[in-house]
């Protein structure tokens, strides 16, 4: 007999599927922490929620992504250090949701920028209805690989032709010094 999901969180006792979806949520992070193989983080799965119907795939893909969008972030904050600010660079093709929590304008546009802490605070979107979907570190929603960066200077000015973050027209010049003759300004 087909096991479903629904059958299972009556018969596991679960008292319902926020709950069940948090065991499945603990075992993936726990394992992905672990460095664990995919293989082994299904079975984990299975073995924590008796499910092995067929959304078990779809879930540990789209907690997979998460974690994996997880551990990229932390390693760039690791990187990067304090106090600097990062964002997300949708896709031109990317779906209208990712488009409005990262840019201030729409595809192209120069993105917004947010703390490590605003984007962690902001948790995980897993489980969360589409209206309440937030700028995370991890993935916004199933599939999404909208890739995260920082902006590693306060003063780094967006350019839209790139499409990142490049040190302003004055940094570059430092080799340049600048004079000040009365109330002009020579630059040697
Ligand atoms: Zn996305």
């Amino acid at each position: 007999m087909k096991r479903t999901t629904e059958g299972i969180i009556r018969e596991k006792a679960f008292s319902s599927r926020d709950e069940y979806e948090k065991v499945i949520s603990d075992s993936v992070k726990k394992a992905a922490l672990e460095r664990r193989v995919v293989k082994d983080i299904v079975s984990e799965i299975g073995h924590a929620s008796q499910d092995w119907s067929r959304d078990l795939g779809r879930i540990a893909e789209t907690e997979l992504q998460d974690a994996f969008e997880y551990g990229k972030a932390i390693a760039l904050y690791e990187e990067a250090g304090e106090g600097k600010k990062y964002y997300k660079t949708p896709f031109p093709g990317a779906c209208r949701h990712c488009i409005t929590l990262y840019l201030t304008r729409g595809v192209g546009s120069e993105p917004i920028l947010f703390t490590y802490q605003e984007l962690l605070e902001n948790g995980t979107n897993i489980g969360r209805k589409t209206k309440d979907w937030k700028a995370v570190l991890g993935t916004v929603h199933p599939f999404c690989r909208c890739p995260l960066h920082v902006k590693h200077k306060e003063t780094d000015e967006w350019d839209e032709k790139l499409q990142m973050y490049v040190p302003k027209e004055k940094e570059k010049s430092a080799g340049q010094i600048k004079i000040a003759v009365g109330d002009k300004i020579l630059v040697v």
